[in-house]
């Protein structure tokens, strides 16, 4: 089982069509579609879906803890949650139109610098999912200003100097609100340090008493040892813990796979679900 992955609903390169059946291709059982802030991937995903693969209808939510100052990014996975649930539906509809402003003020700060990128081309590229910087990298290859996406998260570019910061959801009210919406939440990459600043374990101690269902630890922004603090962490606190791919198509070098879930996890997620069932494909 892979419990994270990203199509072009947001900023995978694979179709939710495409990613399913690579899923099936790899020789997964269980795949969760977890875009960016949306639920626009689930139909195509499910009307894709290949014979013996299960899907996890998700999403990857953009939170924040405001408790430190500068404040703190995070990604709450959420998996079968129900999409009309009117809290969180209105939440992600504000982060993604949130996304869409920022993104547009990037291009404006690298266009004043005389770097020639357009929004127009990188709403193209993000073709009505949601917009991230993967897709203003996209327009600096384009350009022949840097060779890869990795490169374009380099400090000199979208990484820190021209990275402006998302209008995120407090970490709290989202697991709250996944919870409301019968979602189970799951704290991705927690200790994923290379990526920036991360929360103290203190926080993940509240967000668990508010109903955070699990850690993320095998993931490729975690060394051994953070993977085997975050499993520590998970054992006192009485959380599960998954492993994932965190899957990006060519925007990332990791496979469909490469890290997985064991089916005890499974069983917990969907008993503690009350949104959406999982789904398997025909035959
Ligand atoms: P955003 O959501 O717009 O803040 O962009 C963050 C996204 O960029 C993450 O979800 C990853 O998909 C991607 N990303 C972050 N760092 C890197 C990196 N070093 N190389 C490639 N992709 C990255
Ligand atoms: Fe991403
Ligand atoms: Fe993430
Ligand atoms: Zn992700």
């Amino acid at each position: 089982m892979d419990l994270h992955a990203h199509s072009t609903a947001s900023d995978g390169t694979l179709t939710p069509a495409e990613l399913v059946r690579t899923a099936r291709a790899v020789g997964l059982d269980v795949l969760a579609l977890t875009d960016h802030d949306t639920t626009s991937g689930w139909e195509p995903a499910a009307r894709a879906l290949p014979p013996g693969l299960t899907l996890i209808r998700g999403a990857e939510l953009s939170c924040r803890w405001y408790g430190t100052e500068p404040s703190i990014p995070l990604h709450l996975l959420a998996y079968l949650f129900d999409p009309d649930a009117p809290g969180l539906a209105a939440e992600l509809a504000r982060v993604r139109a949130a996304r869409e402003v920022r993104g547009e003020r990037i291009v404006a700060l690298l266009r004043a610098d005389g770097i020639d990128v357009s929004w127009s081309e990188v709403l193209a590229y993000a073709d009505g999912g949601t917009v991230g910087r993967p897709h203003i990298a996209q327009a600096l290859i384009r350009a022949g200003l840097v060779a890869s996406t990795a490169e374009a998260f380099a400090p000199q570019w979208l990484g820190e100097r021209y990275r402006l910061p998302k209008d995120d959801i407090d970490v709290f009210r989202a697991v709250e609100l996944v919870r409301q919406a019968g979602g189970v939440p799951v704290l991705a990459h927690p200790r994923a340090t290379r990526r920036g600043l991360i929360v103290p374990d203190t926080v993940i101690v509240e967000l668990a008493a508010l109903g955070l269902a699990g850690l993320e630890a095998d993931h490729e922004d975690h060394s051994s040892a953070e993977r085997a603090a975050v499993r520590a962490l998970a054992g006192r606190l009485g959380l599960f813990v998954t492993g994932s791919s965190d899957f990006h198509g060519t925007h990332k070098t990791v496979r469909l796979g490469a890290y997985t879930t064991g089916v005890e996890t499974y069983e917990r997620i969907v008993a503690s679900a009350r949104g959406v069932a999982p789904l398997t494909g025909p035959g």
